[in-house]
């Protein structure tokens, strides 16, 4: 058996094994102690032959699920072999198979599933400055590909693959020779990454494959689309064979290509807290979190979807629109259908689980229930005017077909067991009905032949008994024994009686005693026959699944629009975003009171291009940018948005540059982060963008990051750009722009000063601050007086300084005095900062970043 297990182990080093033995699944060996220490099981030891004892641990197999469930959730692959023959009838050893692979990208179980959340697949195809790119669902089907290319092609892939967040990746290439996406695949993805299978990227097996898979090549894979071909054929592999099965089930393929949705790279999804916290990683606090009011997880899934891509294209934004609004006006339409809703089960998934043969009869009910709600449900949007509604009115398909016969066959509530009975419904198989008929009326056929033998006999006291040696027998008294006829075959002679038996009995017997294990497997055959009819249904129920998440999200948005006051937006191709009395969706639910104060924004490609903004730490600078690019956000999802009007000119992509933390895993500081997407928004930034700066050019000293900031801004303003920007800065000296650029236009958050105190007004208003009241706000962070009372010292010095410097003009030679004694100081830092230096603990990075210190210094 050993020998066994170790050449099963020989194919998956990768994974953990879980190898049945009768009613447990073991580990061995590694696998065995890593499994001890993740799980927290017992280690126990076996004898194999080896001098010492193999490692093992084991698990029941009844509650393997959850045990599964929790290693593939910390990124492990596990790989079931079963015994694939009954051990009571194997010859030697039992056989047995790898019957499933369960990876993190590829489960199918609800049970290791986020049930509001997609759980992706990747597949990367990597070729000279090209990548094929293909994200898949297996648990529901949902597929996509695309493709990325040309300039900072790694930054932009990741971009791409931050969008899905998938759990597992396929590469093409050895992960050593992407070292930038393989960090952040793992750093801070999370994502396993299989790069051990560059064979199946093979295009000439892609081809079949994909044909196969959707009856043909889809028509969006155009001809220069060569690595779409390969990531999705080594994607569908991948999937075939963990499943164990060559059945491909997924949904159409949908290829997209640059310019469908509204492009928004890493830092900008983290930034603006579209379905995670930033600091915590949660749902609670997010956009997502103040949209998702669905009641199916097929909805939730469509949200976040939604969320994750917003549109570009004005029809569609406003054909999903027109749903939310024709919702929206009613609450009794609203109520009934989120009612009706609250009973439909995640058929999507479990049509996955039906076409994969894993479903169970529960399952199958779950269905038929679900589908029995479509007839009231499209009732209720029957009288619908809006496109979108009136689409899913005619497209809603109720598949009474499907559920009937579900519903004929399996009973209200069957077991979750498959293989042992109880799950067809009476009526629906005559051999099941008297199956079920001899298996509880056994006594009585007992009964009956009990009554024919005496009445055959004459013999009164005859009568049947039972033991678990001859089973049914005849037993007769003594003083009978002369009328027992010749077909009674004795059997045991007691000191008062004789016990018999006759063939009649013993078929009777077998009967009784065999149809439950016959019942079982007939019901076992006729629930696979249904499973399959259901299968090969099963495009016509992914498309009611998708419809049925539809109307669920619509409703979604429809109530969270009433219920948080949102406003139908204007979206058009124009490049003005025109916001009255704009709130920011996230913070409007958390403010005391909820008196959040509503703020205006005008925006364009012309006079209004820049929108500088200064004010005090705290005033609500960052909230207030954040809103618009939400409201924003809001808008091109096909969402009400919070304003009382807005007119929303589509964006082709959103910026955001906000104060990064230190990446010390990178080895990058935060100066060198802040240029790198400095760098990045420059260079991808268009006329139809938007971009957010909050406080750009900290990390350095003041004139130099003044200058970088100045700089920025001008270039974000010029004729290569033009976008629609805000900026966010405590350089007073920026405000200088107004006047000197056109399209440039000073605001800043107001805050009233009294004495030391200051009170937030939270309102946008034309002009520059006058402060930046850094004490006031340190003083009601609670920063000790005494430090507040010597800061203020300190600042009225400089002030005093700075302004007798520029009074005085100093005569030339005294000029090159005062530079002689700069620079003697100047040379004595240098030393000083040359001997700090840590030589043996340095990288490369910080020893760059010291040269370049050092070299500024110099200057
Ligand atoms: P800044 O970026 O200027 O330092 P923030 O945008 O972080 O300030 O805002 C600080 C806090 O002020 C927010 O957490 C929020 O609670 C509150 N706030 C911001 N804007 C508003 C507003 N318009 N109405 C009410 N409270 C607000």
């Amino acid at each position: 058996m050993m020998r066994q297990y170790l050449e099963v182990k020989d194919q998956y080093r990768d994974a953990i094994l879980f190898f049945r033995l009768g009613d447990f699944y073991e580990m061995f060996y590694d696998d065995a102690k890593l499994v001890s220490r993740e799980l927290e099981l017992t280690l126990t030891g076996k004898d194999c032959g080896e001098p010492e004892r193999a490692p093992m641990c084991g698990i029941p197999f009844h509650s393997a699920e959850s045990y599964i469930g929790r290693l593939v959730k910390r990124g492990y692959k596990v790989v079931i072999c079963e015994q694939v023959e009954d051990p009571a009838l194997a010859k030697g050893l039992v056989k047995r198979e790898v019957t499933r692979i369960i990876t993190p990208g590829t489960v199918i179980e609800n049970n290791f599933l986020d049930e509001g959340q997609n759980n992706y697949l990747c597949a990367v195809y990597m070729s000279d400055g090209c990548a094929g790119v293909c994200f898949a669902d297996a648990s529901t089907g949902d597929i996509s590909a695309t493709r990325i290319e040309g300039d900072q092609f790694t930054r932009r892939l990741i971009n791409e693959i931050a969008t899905y967040a998938p759990r597992e990746l396929l590469l093409s290439c050895p992960k050593e020779t992407c070292p930038v996406l393989t960090e952040y695949l793992t750093g801070q993805l999370h994502c396993v990454i299989n790069d051990s299978l560059p064979g199946s990227f093979d295009r000439t097996a892609a081809g079949p494959l994909i044909s196969r898979c959707f009856g043909r090549i889809p028509e969006a894979i155009g001809p220069e689309d060569g690595c779409i071909l390969s990531a999705a054929g080594a994607l569908i592999a991948y999937i075939n064979d963990t499943q164990k099965t060559d059945i491909s089930y997924f949904k159409e393929l949908n290829v997209y290509h640059d310019g469908q949705y509204l492009d928004m790279d890493v830092n900008t999804r983290r930034n603006l807290e579209l379905c995670e916290t930033l600091r915590t990683k949660e749902k609670k606090g997010t956009l997502l979190w103040v949209l998702d009011r669905t009641r199916t997880s097929m909805g939730a899934r469509l949200l976040r979807k939604w969320v994750e891509l917003p549109l570009r294209n004005v029809n569609a934004i406003i054909r999903r629109q027109g749903a939310v609004k024709e919702l929206s006006e009613s609450f009794m339409l609203r109520e009934e259908i989120a009612d009706a809703m609250r009973s439909v089960l995640d058929i999507e998934r479990l049509m996955t689980k039906i076409v994969y043969g894993t479903a169970s009869a529960k399952d199958l009910r779950a269905v038929a229930n679900t589908l029995k709600l479509i007839p009231h449900l499209r009732e209720l949007i029957a009288e619908s005017q809006s496109p979108e509604l009136r689409d899913l009115y005619a497209n809603l398909d109720p598949l009474e077909d499907i559920a009937s016969l579900i519903d004929s066959a399996i009973v209200e509530d069957p077991p979750f067991i498959i293989r042992e009975g109880g799950m067809i419904r009476p009526g629906y198989s005559r051999e099941v009905d008297e199956l079920n008929d001899i298996i509880h009326n056994g006594k009585g056929y007992i009964e009956r032949i009990e009554a024919e033998e005496r009445e055959k006999t004459g013999i009164k006291n005859l009568k049947i008994g039972y033991n678990r040696v001859f089973g049914y027998y005849i037993e007769i008294s003594k003083s009978f024994l002369a009328q027992a006829p010749d077909r009674y075959i004795r059997k045991q002679t007691l000191t008062n009686c004789e016990r018999f038996i006759t063939q009649e009995l013993k078929d009777m017997e077998a009967t009784i005693l065999g149809a439950s294990d016959r019942i079982a497997a007939l019901e076992y055959e006729l629930f696979c026959q249904i499973r399959d009819r259901v299968s090969s249904q099963a495009e016509r129920i992914q498309i009611t699944a998708g419809k049925l998440a539809l109307l669920d999200v619509y409703n979604a948005l429809a109530d969270v629009a009433v219920r948080n006051n949102f406003v139908c937006p204007d979206v058009e191709y124009g490049d003005t975003i025109k916001i009255k009395e704009g709130r920011h969706p996230v913070v409007e639910q958390f403010v005391a009171d909820h008196y959040f104060v509503p703020n205006d924004t005008v925006l364009d490609t012309n006079y209004n291009r820049l929108m500088l903004i200064t004010g005090p730490n705290m005033a609500g600078k960052s909230t207030y940018m954040r809103q618009v690019a939400l409201i924003t956000v809001m808008a091109q999802i096909g969402s009400f948005v919070p304003a009382r009007e807005a007119r929303i000119g589509i964006c082709d992509k959103i910026f955001t540059r906000v104060g990064a933390s230190d990446d010390l895993a990178s080895g990058q500081s935060t100066f060198m982060l802040e240029m790198n997407e400095v760098a990045y928004i420059l260079k991808n930034a268009t006329k139809r963008s938007l971009i957010i700066y909050d406080e750009i050019g900290r990390g350095t000293s003041t004139f130099d990051g003044m200058s970088i900031a100045r700089a920025v801004a001008e270039y974000t303003l010029g004729k290569k750009i033009g976008a629609k920007t805000l900026f966010a800065t405590h350089y007073h000296e920026l405000t200088e722009l107004e006047g000197e650029f056109p399209g440039v236009v000073n605001y800043n958050i107001a805050a009233k000063k009294k004495g030391d105190d200051i009170t937030f007004l939270r309102k946008i208003v034309r002009g520059s601050a006058d402060d930046s009241y850094g004490i006031e706000v340190a003083k009601l962070a609670g920063v000790p007086n005494e430090v507040i009372r010597r800061a203020k010292e300190v600042l009225k010095l400089l002030e005093a300084k700075s302004s007798a410097a520029a009074a005085a003009e100093p005569p030339k030679e005294e000029e090159s005095n005062q530079n002689l004694t700069f620079e003697d100081f100047k040379a004595s830092e240098i030393v000083a900062r040359i001997e700090q230096i840590n030589l043996d603990g340095l990288t490369p990075i910080e020893a760059l970043n010291i040269l370049y210190e050092l070299k500024k210094l110099a200057r």
